[in-house]
């Protein structure tokens, strides 16, 4: 394979001063055993609170291999990626994590079916017992409704722990929306060539998660919204069934009155609740529409990804 000598890694890192060293010196190992290899190692750094771009910077000082993709706020782990890819140059560019979890030992086989032919290593996780059963079940139920509302199938336990060749990061590239979810962005691309590789995921080297449930349910609801509008015809759905049965409950009605001798009229209690029932689908109807139509606002701004400082301050 020609070009297949040049990489790029790629780590979000938001607070994570505690492992950057670490990562550092494990990814250094790992990469160094593969021969004839050019690499250059990008933390972008989301905005954190803590030391994580100090820690950066030392390395970057004695390293002319380490770049830096500083972030003025947090912008989000898939924003986070986007700009390490923007400032890619390697022929692949591999995501990590900078919590350890993924393993800098995997990247040699990566490597390997890369420089074999692959166009897209990916990544499986198999067990992870330093899971919670909380975590566990929450990562099953976000996938279960995921891929239930996309039209893409984006495969679970499959972390941003992934290798891309230079000609689908183009692709990915070029795909400009503000609300972005890499792993839909991947399956929505189809690349048919491409390997799994399992792994065991050790837990955080350092640290705790930065994945809020409120993260993770922007993320979920970013990947519904950005890959299927679906939900914008469950409204239309709702309609159609519910003209049917309110037909049916009229020619009941209509019918009962007719047979029934003294005929009274009740159901205030039924009338009231129908009508609360229909005015709160209504108003979540509304509510679907105006996520789409807020995403539609917020895309027409054409406003940049992020704000960031680049070291080295090369220009091109
Ligand atoms: N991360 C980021 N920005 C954020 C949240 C997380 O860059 O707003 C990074 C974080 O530093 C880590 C990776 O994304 O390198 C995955 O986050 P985390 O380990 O907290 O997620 P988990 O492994 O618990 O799903
Ligand atoms: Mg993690």
């Amino acid at each position: 394979m020609s070009n297949r000598n040049f990489i790029s890694i790629v780590i979000s890192a938001y607070n994570e001063e505690a492992n950057i060293a670490e990562l550092y010196k494990q990814l250094k190992q790992s990469l160094d055993t593969i021969d004839s290899l050019k690499y250059e190692i990008i933390f972008v750094n989301d905005g954190s609170k803590d030391n994580t771009k100090a820690e950066v910077l030392k390395l970057y000082e004695k390293d002319k291999d380490v770049k830096l993709v500083d972030f003025v706020r947090n912008f989000g782990h898939e924003i986070a990626m986007t700009a390490g890819m923007d400032y890619a140059v390697g022929d692949a560019v591999l995501f990590m994590d900078a919590d350890l979890q993924h393993p800098p030992q995997l990247i040699p086989e990566m490597v390997k079916h890369w420089r074999d032919g692959v166009d897209i290593v990916l990544t499986k996780r198999v067990d992870n017992q330093q899971e919670s059963y909380f975590q566990k079940l929450r990562g099953k139920i976000f996938y279960k409704i995921l891929n239930k509302l996309s039209d893409f199938e984006i495969p679970a336990q499959t972390p941003d722990f992934r290798l891309i060749d230079r000609k689908y990061v183009e692709v990915v590239k070029s795909m400009k929306e503000n609300n972005r979810m890499f792993r839909g962005l991947i399956s929505w691309i189809g690349v048919s060539n491409q390997v799994v590789i399992d792994f065991e995921a050790p837990s955080r080297f350092a640290g705790e998660s930065k994945y809020s449930v409120k993260k993770l349910m922007k993320l979920a609801v970013d990947s519904i919204l950005s890959f299927s509008i679906k939900p914008l015809r469950f409204a239309m759905y709702f309609g159609i069934i519910s003209i049917i049965i309110s037909g049916l409950v009229g020619v009941y009605m209509i019918i009962d009155y007719l047979i029934t001798p003294n005929y009274q009229t009740t159901g205030f209690a039924t009338t009231a609740l129908l009508v609360i029932f229909l005015g709160s689908v209504q108003l979540i109807s509304l509510g679907v529409i105006g996520e789409y139509v807020g995403r539609i606002h917020i895309e027409t701004k054409n406003r940049p990804l992020y704000i960031a400082q680049y070291f080295p301050n090369q220009v091109d």
